[in-house]
């Protein structure tokens, strides 16, 4: 009897994991097939600068418009996009179709010319030798100010430097990109690792902010990541803002950039460029004027 039960679980364990391999295999198929299809659109969620209480820029976050399915988040694309190599080609379509969209928003409004794009760069890409050149098609192509772009990398891939990397990181310093360690507190990064990569901006992960009106410890954590980021010389953005509490916390510390729900989800283009527009217009997001 035992031993039926335990031929039959190994079957039902089985049939899952048999049944989430084909899953994968259709998602592998159909990023592969809507890629060209331009079934992938950037959203963009607003961050914005406590200092001048102005919008500051965007991120540019990945969502599927599937053709059955409707839309997709990137926890469902990115990690299958990443096992099967996919992922360098999603990405650069994302920089492609984020650069696209901003130049457009620089001409028609200039005065937002001192706003920056941050764009989401898979931990694999930093090794690929055609990754400067790639970019800086993209740059070429549409005619996107190279300083205006952020490249946020996370906190695990920073420690894994070698050779191509170093001389990627090199280029795209040289060509007056920017980098961000995304999702810092995440991984397991030394100091000596952080003060090495060559990043202008440090973004204090999600889960702290989440924690830390009620959390003594990751208030601190918070203070603490943000002072290291000014001791060398970078600038803080706080991901996940969720309340005003946690926002009014982030002002008191003397955190630079604040994104998250508090503001605004990540948003179609059409509507980010509604707040491109207000911006330019000297608008102020209500949830800032009063801290
Ligand atoms: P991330 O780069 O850390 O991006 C921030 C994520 O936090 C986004 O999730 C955003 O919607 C979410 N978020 C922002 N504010 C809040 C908040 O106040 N509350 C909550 N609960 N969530 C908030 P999203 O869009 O689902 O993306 C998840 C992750 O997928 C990203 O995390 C990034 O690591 C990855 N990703 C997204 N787009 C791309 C892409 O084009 N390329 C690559 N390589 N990775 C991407
Ligand atoms: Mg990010
Ligand atoms: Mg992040
Ligand atoms: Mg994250």
């Amino acid at each position: 009897k035992a031993k039926e039960l335990g031929v039959n679980k190994f079957k039902v364990f089985n049939k899952a994991m048999h049944e989430k391999a084909m899953q994968n295999l259709l998602i592998e198929t159909e990023i592969r097939q809507g890629l060209p299809e331009d079934e992938f659109i950037p959203y963009f969620q607003p961050i914005y600068c406590l200092q001048t209480k102005r919008l500051a820029g965007f991120e540019a976050l990945v969502r599927w418009n599937h053709p059955e399915r409707g839309f997709i988040t990137p926890e469902h694309i990115i990690p299958i996009a990443e096992e099967t190599g996919l992922i360098v080609k999603l990405d650069r379509l994302m920089l492609l179709k984020a650069c696209r969209e901003f130049s457009k928003w620089v001409s028609t409004y200039p005065s937002v010319r001192d706003m920056f794009l941050t764009v989401n760069l898979s931990p694999c890409q930093l090794s690929k030798p055609d990754l400067a050149d790639a970019i800086l098609d993209v740059l070429n192509e549409t005619n996107f100010p190279s300083d205006m772009l952020k490249l946020e990398i996370t906190e695990s891939a920073i420690m894994e430097r070698n050779a191509a990397s170093t001389f990627n990181l090199k280029r795209i310093g040289e060509m007056g990109i920017k980098l961000a360690v995304d999702d810092f507190g995440t991984g397991y990064s030394s100091l000596s690792q952080l003060q090495r990569f060559p990043a202008s901006t440090v973004k204090i992960d999600r889960s702290f902010i989440s924690r830390m009106a009620e959390d003594h410890e990751s208030l601190e954590i918070v203070r603490a990541v943000n002072a290291l980021g000014h001791s060398l010389s970078m600038d803080v953005i706080a991901e996940g803002v969720e309340t005003r509490q946690q926002l009014i916390l982030l002002k008191e510390i003397g955190c630079d950039c604040v994104q998250g729900f508090y503001f605004d989800k990540p948003q179609p283009a059409e509507v980010a460029v509604q707040l491109v527009k207000m911006r330019s217009e000297g608008f102020c997001p209500p949830g800032l004027t009063s801290i």
